[in-house]
């Protein structure tokens, strides 16, 4: 058989630093999605669903979980299954919830209410003053948290902020949702178990194409009567699907076997950073807690947009993150190899521009 070289051949030879979300599913994964069995789960339930949504919900500690296409739908179920219209949700004005998902309230009715943080954490003390409300403000129906947290580089939640927060919103009456995209980076680097970080919040969302390596797929994990609520919705917005025990059998893999790992990613996201800061030139790497490294290029007098290009030109492929960042993750498709070439791109544009500004060719 001939092998014919896919579109995207020359891209998939570069490292690929833009997303944990490009990961392929593992060997084993493609096994188990051939003979896992199906069933319908529109209507009788599919069985390998069923175990996958069991399988998560005990490692997150909770009574149920549901199977969903996106971590963006799991959040949103959880949005329309704890807040009423004309309520708000309150976030830190960083997370991925308010840059990038606050569109859904043209579907929840919803108000998206930002509170800043540090390293992701919102203050507590304009959180409490938020939930506290009074006069004619909206009530505050739900409080949700970010961990690890995307846009602040990767971080992790101390798990006494997380309870903070909690605490404060049941005193209020505000319900806690929990964006865990990458909820099991967060457990790797705090070393705990999942549910010892699920346990600060009475809904947690979970991705499993991320770092995990399933090819789609999320779930969101909550109370039995609240996951029968996000199930109803979920047919609503149309997530129900058929015969999903074929992905479904990679989100076990996913949740049994590629958690351990992640602790790999981090240590290569470390060493990144760390031979990004040895170039001792202008670029400036973030100190990654998990497998996100951002690069501050300001000082290198070019834009993101530039380096992008020009990265991408030495076999290196980031992500902008704003104007003056760029955004690297590492995954399971990156090994000591790819950290070595992506740190030699660097330096080659790094050493051109310098190159440039001395007004030598
Ligand atoms: C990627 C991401 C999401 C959305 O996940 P999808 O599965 O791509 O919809 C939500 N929250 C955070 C923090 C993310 O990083």
């Amino acid at each position: 058989m001939m092998d014919i070289p896919s579109a995207d051949h020359a891209s998939r030879l570069a490292v690929d630093l833009r997303s944990d979300t490009v990961t392929r599913p593992t060997p084993e994964m493609l096994a188990r999605m051939l003979t896992a069995e199906l069933g319908d789960d529109g209507l009788e339930g599919d069985p390998t669903v069923g175990a996958l949504e069991a399988g998560a919900a005990s490692m997150l500690g909770k009574e149920a979980s549901l199977f969903v296409p996106s971590c963006t739908m799991a959040n949103l179920l959880a949005v329309l299954a704890q807040a009423p219209r004309h309520e708000q949700l309150v976030l830190e004005s960083s997370a991925h919830m308010y840059t990038s998902e606050r569109g859904a309230a043209t579907l929840t009715g919803v108000f998206y209410l930002g509170v800043p943080g540090q390293g992701g954490a919102m203050d507590t003390g304009v959180l409490q003053e938020t939930l506290a409300g009074g006069g004619h403000k909206l009530r505050s129906a739900l409080v949700a948290m970010e961990t690890s947290h995307n846009n602040a580089g990767g971080t992790v939640l101390p798990l006494d902020h997380m309870r903070s927060v909690s605490d404060l919103a049941r005193q209020y009456g505000a319900a806690v949702h929990l964006d865990g995209a990458r909820l099991c980076n967060a457990a790797v680097a705090l070393d705990v178990p999942p549910s010892e970080i699920a346990r600060h919040a009475d809904t947690v969302s979970l991705c499993l194409s991320k770092g995990l390596s399933a090819p789609v797929g999320a779930v969101l994990a909550g109370t039995r009567a609240l996951v029968a609520r996000a199930r109803v919705l979920r047919r609503m917005v149309g997530g129900t699907q058929r015969q999903a025990g074929v992905v479904a059998a990679a989100g076990l893999v996913a949740i049994d076997a590629m958690r351990a790992r992640l602790a790999e990613d981090h240590a290569r996201a470390r060493n990144l950073s760390a031979a990004l800061n040895a170039l001792g030139g202008p670029l400036l790497a973030s100190e990654p807690q998990t497998n996100i490294v951002q690069v501050d290029v300001r000082a290198t007098g070019r834009d993101s947009a530039f380096w992008v290009a020009a990265l991408e030109g030495a076999g290196l492929r980031v992500r902008p993150w704003g104007a003056q960042r760029l955004r690297c993750v590492t995954h399971r498709h990156i090994d000591d190899a790819s950290i070595d070439q992506a740190v030699a791109a660097f330096d080659a544009v790094a050493r051109s521009l310098s190159r440039a500004a001395a007004g030598q060719p």
